[in-house]
């Protein structure tokens, strides 16, 4: 397993993105935090880790259990891919023995990616869910929930829409198409059974990324 430690340099018109993502003034992106970020503009890191050293092997196994081979390999690829636009965050990723489509985080920054997701996405779209997890590492660091997940949960529209407007913006400094975040999320809907409690969530998500998308052309 391995600890992704993804740094980047954030270009101004970037950070008034992300400003306006997170809802706080331009301002705060002022000089402490480039400063910040310039210390870990070289590059990414990465730190080797073992099955055992996943932090809720306990959760997780409820959720089916660990499995490695090629799923791993392609999640660790796509970390590797959005690591020149994440700054100074680490993302441990895992891959959860399920048929579903689903992924979580945990504030520590481990990811859980379902089988069935890797399976059912095209690299665009998996970049699109590891981007969607880190836009919640990055806004929710101090949430009280234990994990977040893709689907998202009832009455909590707010977060996701911000996780997916992060996410998007990750995919774009990586010259990822941003329509993967929509496509994977119709594709997550097309899974979810109409009286599942995210099922209305999703749709006000893909709703309002398609509003999104048409503003922008
Ligand atoms: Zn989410």
């Amino acid at each position: 397993m391995i600890a992704f430690i993804l740094c980047n340099n954030l270009a101004n018109n970037r950070n008034n993105r992300l400003a306006c993502i997170l809802h706080l003034p331009n301002m705060r992106f002022g000089p402490i935090p480039l400063i910040c970020l310039t210390m870990f503009a070289g590059g990414c890191s990465v730190i080797k880790q073992t099955p055992e050293a996943c932090a809720h092997r306990e959760w997780s196994h409820k959720q089916g259990g660990i499995v490695s081979g090629t799923w791993q390999q392609r999640i660790e690829r796509t970390c590797q891919r959005l690591s020149p636009a994440i700054p100074c965050l680490v993302i441990k990723p895992y891959v959860l023995d399920a048929d579903d489509l689903s992924a979580y985080s945990w504030p520590d920054g481990e990811v859980f990616v379902t089988r069935g997701l890797i399976d059912a996405a095209s690299p665009d779209e998996l970049a699109a869910v590891i981007a969607h997890e880190a836009g919640h590492l990055i806004a929710h660091r101090r949430r009280s929930d234990a994990t977040a997940m893709l689907r998202g949960r009832q009455s909590h529209l707010n977060p996701e829409i911000q996780a997916d407007a992060l996410g998007s913006v990750i995919l774009a400094d990586c010259n990822i198409p941003t329509t993967a975040m929509l496509h994977v999320l119709l594709k997550v809907q097309q899974a979810t059974a109409p009286n599942d409690p995210s099922y209305a969530l999703l749709c006000q998500r893909i709703k309002t990324i398609q509003q999104k998308q048409k503003m922008e052309f």
